[in-house]
């Protein structure tokens, strides 16, 4: 199975794939993640892409595509994969289906979630993140049990440095300009659901479970 989510930052994307990729039995890949641990270590792609993080501008296609291709490729990813924020751009996408037809891949679905910008804007100013295993909270909606420790390992719960609010509004505003196409990408190819990602999380859960085919 092969799935990608797509929706504006705070959409839930990262705790739809979460929850999917434990049903499902396969990886879930998130762009952002990979990044942002590159950076963490200051390996070569770190030093390469930290400053589009922080501005929140999208990193190059081609810096993208090459860290992909190099994930999907690995063994875990044999039955399939979800993909949480990538593609991004209309060039990312046609890149990502190159890749795929050179190996007789098939993308099953893609699924878009969406939810109001205030909402967004509020459930990312909310948002943290455990630092070591990257589990997500939220300040008001999922709380850890004990403040700033992870549940499960115990890490530092942090806040990321683009969820400030100015980076926010930049970053939806990159969403709705270089992201949204892929709707009709992804649509004039017959793969989109859309969902709506306003609701609980379980509820939008259990909705994109019931479209998966
Ligand atoms: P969110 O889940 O809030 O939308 P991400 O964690 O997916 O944010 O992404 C954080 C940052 O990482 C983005 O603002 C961008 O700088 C970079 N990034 C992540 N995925 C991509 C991608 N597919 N293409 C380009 N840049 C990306
Ligand atoms: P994305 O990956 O699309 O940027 P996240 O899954 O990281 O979004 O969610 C952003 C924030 O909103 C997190 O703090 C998360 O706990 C919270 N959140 C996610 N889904 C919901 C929901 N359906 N209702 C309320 N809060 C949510
Ligand atoms: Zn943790």
């Amino acid at each position: 199975m092969r799935i990608l989510l797509i929706g504006p930052p705070g959409a839930g994307k990262g705790t739809q794939a979460e929850k999917l990729a434990a049903h499902l039995k396969i990886p879930r890949i998130t762009t952002g993640d990979l990044f942002r641990k590159a950076v963490q270590n200051k390996s070569p792609l770190g030093l390469k892409v930290q400053s589009y993080l922080e501005k929140g501008a999208l990193v190059p296609d081609k810096v993208v595509l090459e860290l992909m291709e190099e994930r999907m490729a690995k063994p875990d990813c044999k039955e399939g994969f979800i993909l949480d924020g990538f593609p991004r751009t209309v060039g990312q996408a046609e890149g990502l289906e190159k890749w795929m037809v050179q190996r007789e891949m098939v993308l099953d679905q893609v699924f878009a979630l969406d939810v109001p910008e205030e909402e967004a804007v509020l459930r990312i100013s909310g948002r943290r993140q455990c630092s070591s295993c990257g589990s997500a909270y939220h300040t008001r909606y999922h709380p850890p049990k004990k403040e700033g420790v992870c549940d499960p390992c115990g890490g530092k719960v942090v806040q990321r440095k683009d969820d400030e609010e100015k980076t926010v509004r930049h970053r939806l505003k990159v969403y709705s300009q270089e992201t949204a196409p892929l709707l009709h990408f992804y649509g004039k190819k017959g793969l989109l659901k859309k969902v709506d990602g306003s609701q609980s999380p379980e509820t939008v859960f259990k909705n994109i479970g019931s479209l998966i085919k």
